[in-house]
């Protein structure tokens, strides 16, 4: 039997288990030889029934003499039995289990580990774990390390460890290790049938450990293989165009912009002309915080394709993003003869027929957009596009033989050790710091009683300052989409607070709305005809206002602190004191201690690390749905092995002949998340 095959496969496992286990994220035999408990039950104290004592936790072995349901008063079953060895007699109680006294014969003899409690001032096990002894039958579920899975519903511990018992020990010869013996000398790891065998029925702890090490090992291990191999085979496509820079022309541009580019502005744009001028296509992700510049060094990368004649075709998740990024430009080449079409969804603001840059949202996918000579493909805010959708365009920009050069931006923090996991097909430039000018934001979290204090306060700095502010609503249910339930409580928010700020103007922005009135809304915004502008979580992280200087985050603990550091982020870019108000009614002391990371003016990396360490990679990516899977058996925070691992996957891409089976292996799988 081959461990790649569908657990259904398995006599005892039929479709309805199979759908069940899909919920765990295990299709094959081998998926559910990598489901690792995430704990063990120490049942290994074997005791003679007489010196049982109250709070201890035991197994004993003896015959049952008895077993029935009884009825309390309130109507609930309760399972009594009897249990007889040599030195005495004990009670075994379970609570509505009412079918357990046909599993359980009389007469038969058994081994039971739990707790041994007083009940009707007996000693008592309650609830015990139990399975019956027969002479040379293995005991998996009591007597020993009790393995316990992640579960799902009817899907129990049980049942997984009957299962995963039956496969190691029936399969055990086709379980073939993918990694030589050489390299497991070298790491110091258990082969793979040791390591499955430890991991799940453990004699002790120690060995538990290094077993799992080894299969957290494999899962890195796999991860970074198949994304060094998709660049392997991103680096055999031909490139549209390579392009040179000539360094005249470009001093000429960066002499035309009404800023000096950041040191990590500069590095970035090195980096990236050097990528351009290979003779295969770029494949690299800029990050940096929200008002880091991306922009600016994407233009430069533009401008080097412009000065060869060829187009380049800018894609942004948002109506409001695409115009942003149009105006930016036109600034941006004003000197220039660059000509910039804008394409969307609601029409064609500007098509220049033959142009030098599109921008556009996803609509340049779909809309007879006429692509020339495109060397150059820029999409802003990966997470908000699906894979598809960014294949799709980098197939339609290129023709059947060749690519363009990919860039593409993010916002979203990544941390070091998800990068070198799941980013390995992708180079990485960071922008880490801000344009100067910019003054730090004073961030405070609102207590539900100091709410009106704060609304009033409010009130004063826009009296006083000329000044305006975000309304960010609480988030709802995904932090990425936008769900009706979204619209309607940010619906409801602005009407609270045009109540409450009746003498000043409020508006209101979500996704839902026409791109003409989301227009029409951010424009009002930033010419100050509004003061107060509330918005869904969703919207428009990218969007530049100056002269907005406070803004309000509400239900703040339901973020991710990457995240509310990305929305704080759209404050604090004009001259004057910005301000954050977290609101919170949650004043639990790990909500605070999140929120108050936040005060100490860390850096969004830094941010995302801490997150990661406190709730897992969910909050800085959001979910499955956008791409993004989670590590099941390794952990983020252990960086020696990731590195091991990178290390490892580097060469098994090097001598994919030493490594045939693993690299099968992994091909068969199709593990790649983006
Ligand atoms: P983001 O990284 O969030 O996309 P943008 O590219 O929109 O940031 O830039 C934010 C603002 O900062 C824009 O108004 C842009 O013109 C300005 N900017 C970019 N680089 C610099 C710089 N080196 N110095 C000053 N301002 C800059
Ligand atoms: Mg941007």
């Amino acid at each position: 039997m081959n461990l790649d095959l569908p657990v259904s496969k398995l006599p005892t496992i039929g479709p309805a288990y199979a759908k069940r286990l899909n919920k765990l994220d295990i299709t094959t035999l081998g998926d559910l030889l990598y489901h690792v408990p995430h704990r063990y039950n120490d049942f290994r104290t074997l005791s003679p029934i007489r010196e049982v004592q109250p709070e201890e936790t035991v197994t004993i072995k003896g015959t049952i003499l008895s077993i029935k349901n009884i009825y309390t008063r309130y109507g609930k079953k309760i399972q009594i039995g009897e249990v007889e060895d040599k030195s005495g007699l004990m009670q075994v109680v379970w609570f509505n289990q009412p079918y357990l006294i046909k599993n359980i014969s009389k007469g038969g003899l058994y081994s039971f580990s739990g707790k041994a409690t007083l009940f009707n001032r007996k000693i008592t096990l309650m609830s015990p774990e139990y399975e019956s002894v027969e002479i040379g039958s293995n005991n998996l579920h009591t007597g020993r390390l009790v393995p316990i899975y992640p579960e799902t519903a009817r899907v129990s511990s049980k049942w997984l460890r009957g299962k995963i018992f039956t496969i190691i020990n029936l399969h055990k010869s086709e379980i073939s290790d993918p990694l030589p013996d050489k390299l497991l000398k070298k790491l110091k790891l258990p082969d793979l049938y040791s390591s499955l065998l430890h991991s799940h029925f453990p004699d002790n702890l120690e060995q538990a450990e290094i077993g799992k090490k080894r299969l957290a090992f494999d899962e890195l291990l796999y991860h970074q293989v198949s994304s060094l191999d998709k660049k392997n085979d991103w680096q055999k496509v031909k490139v549209a165009k390579s392009l040179n820079i000539d360094n005249d022309t470009f001093d000429m541009f960066l002499a035309s912009l009404p800023f000096s580019l950041t040191d990590s502005q500069k590095h970035a744009v090195k980096e990236i002309f050097s990528d351009l001028s290979k003779s295969y296509p770029m494949n690299r992700l800029l990050e940096g915080d929200v008002g880091s510049g991306k922009t600016a060094v994407a233009a430069a990368a533009a401008f080097a394709a412009f000065t060869e004649g060829y187009q380049s075709v800018f894609m942004a998740p948002t109506q409001i993003l695409a115009n942003q990024h149009f105006n930016t430009l036109n600034t941006i080449f004003a000197a220039f003869k660059v000509r910039i079409s804008l394409i969307t969804s609601e029409g064609v603001k500007a098509d220049l027929g033959k142009s030098d840059i599109i921008v556009g949202t996803h609509a340049l996918i779909h809309k007879k957009v006429k692509f020339d000579k495109v060397a150059l493909v820029v999409i802003d805010e990966q997470h908000r596009f699906g894979v598809e959708q960014r294949a799709h365009l980098i197939k339609k920009a290129g023709d059947r033989r060749t690519s363009p050069h990919v860039l593409t931006l993010t916002a979203t923090p990544i941390p070091r050790t998800v990068a070198l996991t799941f980013y390995g097909d992708l180079d990485l430039s960071t922008l880490d710091e801000l344009p100067g000018g910019r003054r730090p934001i004073t961030t405070w979290i609102v207590p539900q009683f100091k709410r009106n204090s704060a609304y009033d306060w409010i009130k004063k700095q826009i009296k006083e300052f000329k000044t305006q502010a975000f309304v960010i609503c609480p988030l709802i249910e995904e932090p990425q989409i936008e769900t009706m339930k979204q619209i309607k409580a940010a619906t409801r928010e602005y009407e609270k607070l045009t109540k409450i700020f009746k003498d000043y103007h409020v508006g209101l922005l979500h996704g839902k709305q026409k791109a003409k009135d989301k227009n029409l809304m951010l424009d009002k915004f930033s010419k100050g005809d509004i003061e107060i502008l509330v918005s869904t979580p969703v919207v428009e992280v990218g969007i530049d206002i100056p002269n907005a200087t406070i803004m309000i985050i509400e239900a703040s603990e339901r973020f991710g602190l990457a995240q509310l550091h990305q929305l704080r982020g759209r404050i604090g870019r004009g001259e004057k004191k910005s301000y954050c108000l977290l609101f919170t009614e949650n004043t639990s002391r790990l909500v605070r201690a999140r929120l108050k990371a936040l005060k100490e003016n860390k850096s969004g990396f830094e941010l995302a690390e801490l997150d990661l360490k406190l709730r897992g990679p969910g909050e800085i990516f959001g979910t499955r749905q956008h791409g993004f899977h989670n590590l099941k058996i390794a952990n983020w925070q252990d960086i020696y092995l990731i590195k091991k691992a990178k290390e490892i996957a580097k060469e098994v891409i090097s001598n994919p002949n030493d490594y045939r089976q693993l690299i099968a292996q992994i091909k068969s799988k199709n593990i790649v998340p983006n």
